[in-house]
């Protein structure tokens, strides 16, 4: 199945999307990737939806990747005697390590440690930003606070510190074992919540291993600061706009959207544009305008994916939010200014052999009418680059091993394919592409495609042959060497 678009989709699952026959929909409407939100769900729940996703990759014949997003260090506050409370503007209210249920003057913060990295001054966001706290006074066990916007609190909404690096661990207890999990399972990706620092990334790169690839979740201000940082230890990046909302004012979110998109691009790495991009779809067959503009936009910064949370996980039209992603990003795609955009926003090669050998590949492709640039890639980093290339041509990617298929259904413009064994000549390679590129639908025998690989082969970034191949296997039979 051949997608007529380069971005990729990621839907989540949930309640409404879990079963085998909504999953097998989904990915026929366009979706690429699958996201299991750890912060929802027993193992149990979990554990079926990966084996459905599964199922459902066995049937179709092409790699599905499967995202699992950690729910990370995040904050809430205990229960309420009534289960809510009214906070009213100008009051004073009271977090403290009490677990007694609170009232409208006092709640359980059950964190120890943020009282002490609180300061007199810094705010306190309750409930996706709805409610403002400023602290006052606090201490090791308390912080008094004056409401500065009011409204209902109820049991366990979260707690937001934007101001303040907090000392917290990368990974909750539940984490490490949601971790662990995920790993057991096979996931393609592990994407990482309320990342502050690198050392973040790394720790949980520690736990990890080589078993899945990481996701740094950008929702903090302190994400931002060591942005460089984190982006340097990690293989991907999520601009997380639901808790970077509430951390930062709204405003704010277009022009690091943007910002982020251009250098996540430029180190060859994905970026998922994730969070409320076909919100009311949850409860409407119909988007708003405003919500196909956002997902539009995404899309001309050159993002790798654009992702669906409660749209798909928890909504009434899963599948119709699927269809619209896909629509707009073939509509976006087919803009003669969507390229030239593109264009002026692609990065400067870096001074290395396959980088020479990727900005090449797309030079003749654009130059000449090639159907497809074909890569040998063991680890996908050739493929990784090729796509930071941004071609006008799809690309495809071939590689022996499974899960670097899968890793690679994230990247944009890439169909990958597993090959069904690892090449070891270059006639062989120059089959195999020809072969994958026909079968399916990127190319006919009139054509030509171009192919790089790397000589030795299956060594990573060996990266150091192009061949311009006629799809005619013939005549690579006659021309090309062993
Ligand atoms: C977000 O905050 O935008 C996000 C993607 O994270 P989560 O859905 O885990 O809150």
């Amino acid at each position: 199945m051949r997608r007529m678009r380069c971005v990729k989709i990621v839907a989540t699952l949930g309640p409404a999307s879990s079963d085998h026959d909504t999953i097998r929909a989904l990915v026929e409407a366009g979706a690429d990737v699958f996201r299991l939100n750890m912060s929802h769900g027993t193992h149990a729940e979990i554990g079926d939806r990966h084996a459905n996703v599964r199922a459902v990759e066995a049937e179709a014949g092409r790699p599905i990747a499967i995202l699992a997003d950690l729910q990370g260090p995040k904050l809430r506050v205990g229960t309420f005697a009534a289960g809510a409370a009214d906070l009213e503007e100008g009051e004073v209210f009271r977090l403290d390590l009490d677990p007694a249920p609170g009232e409208s003057h006092r709640v359980c913060l059950p964190h120890p440690e943020i009282f002490q990295a609180l300061e007199p001054g810094a705010t306190l966001l309750v409930n996706d930003g709805k409610i403002r706290l400023r602290v006052d006074a606090c201490g090791e066990d308390f912080a008094e606070c004056t409401v500065m916007v009011g409204g209902t609190i109820s049991d366990r909404k979260g707690v937001n510190v934007p101001d303040v690096v907090l000392p917290v661990a990368a990974l909750s207890e539940k984490d490490r074992a949601d971790l662990e999990f995920a790993c057991g399972l096979g996931v393609d990706w592990v994407a990482l919540s309320f990342v502050q620092r690198a050392a973040d990334v790394q720790e949980a790169r520690a736990l990890v291993g080589e078993r899945a690839l990481l996701m740094a979740k950008i929702e903090k201000p302190a994400a931002l600061k060591e942005f460089d940082e984190i982006l340097a230890v990690s293989d991907g990046i999520m601009i997380a706009r639901g808790d970077l909302g509430v951390e930062l004012p709204v405003q704010s979110i277009p022009p690091i959207q943007k910002r982020l998109i251009r250098r996540v691009r430029a180190a060859a790495k994905p970026v998922i544009v994730a969070t409320q991009m076909l919100e009311s779809m949850i409860t409407s067959p119909m988007p708003t305008r405003a919500e196909i503009s956002d997902v539009a936009t995404a899309i001309y910064e050159g993002a790798d994916a654009v992702m669906l949370s409660a749209e798909s996980a928890a909504g009434n039209y899963p599948v119709d939010a699927v269809s619209t992603m896909n629509n707009v990003a073939i509509e976006v795609e087919g803009d003669p200014i969507y390229r030239d955009i593109i264009v002026a926003s692609r990065s400067v090669p870096h001074r290395t052999i396959a980088d020479g050998i990727v900005a090449a590949a797309r030079e003749i492709a654009e130059t000449t009418d090639i159907k497809a640039i074909c890569c040998f890639t063991e680890s996908g980093t050739t493929v990784s680059l090729v796509a930071r290339e941004r071609p006008s041509v799809p690309i495809i990617g071939l590689t022996s091993v499974p899960r670097v298929a899968r890793r690679l259904c994230l990247t944009w413009g890439t169909h990958a394919v597993v090959t069904d064994e690892p090449v070891d000549r270059f006639k062989k390679a120059v089959l195999s592409a020809v072969r994958a590129a026909r079968r399916d639908g990127f190319a006919d025998p009139q054509d030509q495609i171009v192919v790089t690989a790397g000589l030795p082969f299956n060594v990573p970034g060996s990266t150091n042959i192009l061949r311009v191949a006629p799809c005619e296997e013939r005549l690579i039979y006659r021309t090309d060497p062993e």
